[in-house]
């Protein structure tokens, strides 16, 4: 008999969905990462550490230099000061991250806020520690919330909060009031607040990135989880951090150390190409992103499509309810992949009401292959079975 705990979550459907657009050699919209090229500077010092190392653990908490880089990168940007041997702990991508900053902070049957839609690795984050999730949704179109509904959800003593900025999957990136309601809320309640913000650094203007630890108070309260993987292409490498006061991050070690030891030596080391670039390569990062954006946003309209516009990140929801003639949303991607040759993660991953209206396509992808994924994509309606 296995343990209980497996009753109580499934594999994840984004990967899933990739193993399935593999088998059937679809263009893979679904589960999020690019088919580009990192930055050459990363490649070359990749090489230079297959060649010269290193090749053995490096330090459990990340390597000096790494700590190093990333606390003066975000110092910057989070306007807060962050000590390296302190603050910061480097983790096996933000996945790790956020799972360790769960379980640093919860109790068995301590309450998890988390808004729905969600990225659906919390659920299982908050089942994996025993902890119990308070679903909070946010509300299309704009996905804001309601603050009573929020509020609310303080008041049944939540022990943390799990806050995606920019949103996966909606794109939603939350505005100063909203965030300052939470930290409000954070300090009124004296909850801790775990974000998620790996898409940093992928906004469309005019919206603009606001680190919830930047908040008046919310240094104290705030576990800021990232990762390497959407800013430097390099989902593969497994590179996410905590940023957090030095309490907290002493009980993350703790986790950490006995969860992964540490992330990997040598990629860590090329990492440090990427952790050292100026604010301009941040910038071509965002313009690159909205140029993809606008490409496979004018491709929807063009098909006749309807979604909600993403404000961050790169993933759009796509509603198929007026022509979804499957039971569920997970039916219409399999279909999908099969007779359209496209990928996308079915709604039902992300929202805690089940209501199968939507469909997530992500547009990490090269010029070509959206081009090529919006041309099969336009054959969509005429194949639906009726
Ligand atoms: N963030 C990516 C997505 O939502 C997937 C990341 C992962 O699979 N670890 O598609």
């Amino acid at each position: 008999m296995l343990a209980n705990r497996l009753q109580h979550f499934s594999d994840s459907i984004i990967r899933r969905m990739t193993r399935i657009a593999n088998k059937y050699n679809a263009i893979n919209l679904s589960q999020g990462f690019p088919d580009f090229d990192p930055p050459k500077e990363l490649i070359e010092a990749l090489k230079q550490a297959a060649d010269n190392g290193p090749h053995q653990y490096e330090i459990t908490w990340g390597s000096v230099e790494f700590r190093q880089l990333l606390a003066k990168k975000q110092q910057k940007l989070m306007n807060i000061a962050i000590n390296p041997d302190e603050n910061v702990l480097v983790t096996c991508g933000s996945t790790e991250a956020m799972m360790c900053a769960v379980m640093t902070v919860c109790n068995p049957k301590d309450k998890v806020i988390i808004f729905s839609p969600f990225y659906e690795n919390y659920g299982a984050d908050a089942i994996l520690s025993d902890a119990e999730p308070i679903y909070v949704p946010l509300i299309p179109p704009t996905f804001t919330f309601d603050k009573q509904q929020l509020r609310a959800a303080f008041e049944q003593g939540a022990k943390a909060m799990i806050l995606c900025n920019p949103s996966n999957p909606c794109g939603k990136v939350f505005n100063r009031e909203e965030l300052e309601y939470i930290a409000q809320l954070a300090i009124e309640f004296n909850t801790y607040v775990i974000t998620d913000e790996v898409y940093e650094h992928i906004i469309y203007a005019p919206y603009q990135h606001i680190y919830l630890a930047s908040l008046p108070g919310m240094d104290k309260l705030t576990i800021t989880c990232s990762s390497l993987s959407k800013t430097y292409s390099i989902t593969g490498w497994r590179l996410g951090h905590i940023i957090a006061d030095k309490h907290i991050i002493d009980g993350c070690k703790m986790i950490h150390d006995f969860l992964t030891v540490g992330a990997a030596a040598p990629l860590q080391k090329a990492a440090c190409a990427g952790l050292a670039f100026n604010d301009d390569y941040y910038q071509q990062l965002a313009q690159t992103y909205s140029e993809k954006r606008k490409l496979f946003l004018a491709g929807l309209d063009d098909i006749g499509l309807s979604y909600y516009e993403p404000q961050g990140a790169y993933y759009v929801l796509v509603d198929i309810s007026s022509f979804n003639p499957f039971a569920t949303d997970i039916e219409f991607c399999e279909w999908l992949i099969k007779e359209v040759g496209v990928a996308a993660v079915p709604g039902s991953a992300f929202f805690k009401e089940k209501e199968y209206r939507y469909i997530r396509f992500h547009y990490a992808k090269k010029e070509q292959t959206l081009r090529s994924a919006l041309s099969r994509l336009s054959t969509l309606k005429e194949k639906l079975p009726c």
